[in-house]
């Protein structure tokens, strides 16, 4: 007889609800080359951040910038590469 180990299927549902304080948020922004709507996760931990993030539809660069105000996202930009 085999010792049986019980998987305790259902006890690890909270393991990532520990969210004392949220650093980040989602937003969803527009692809600029595709239009395709995508879902984003900023980090707002820092007070402005630029940086890219490759849509998950036609996989091309999208520029990231923005902003944040008390704990907040206060200006969301989205560009293509290259344009200014
Ligand atoms: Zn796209």
């Amino acid at each position: 007889m085999p010792t049986r180990f019980r998987l305790g299927l259902g006890t690890h549902n909270a393991c990532n609800r520990e969210d004392t304080a949220v650093l980040n948020v989602e937003r969803n922004i527009l692809c600029p080359y595709c239009g395709e709507k995508i879902e984003i996760i900023l980090d707002i931990s820092a007070p402005a951040q630029e940086y890219f993030e490759d849509c998950f539809v036609c996989c091309r660069p999208i520029l990231i910038c923005y902003q944040v105000d008390f704990g907040e996202v206060a200006e969301l930009e989205t560009r293509a590469e290259g344009e200014i």
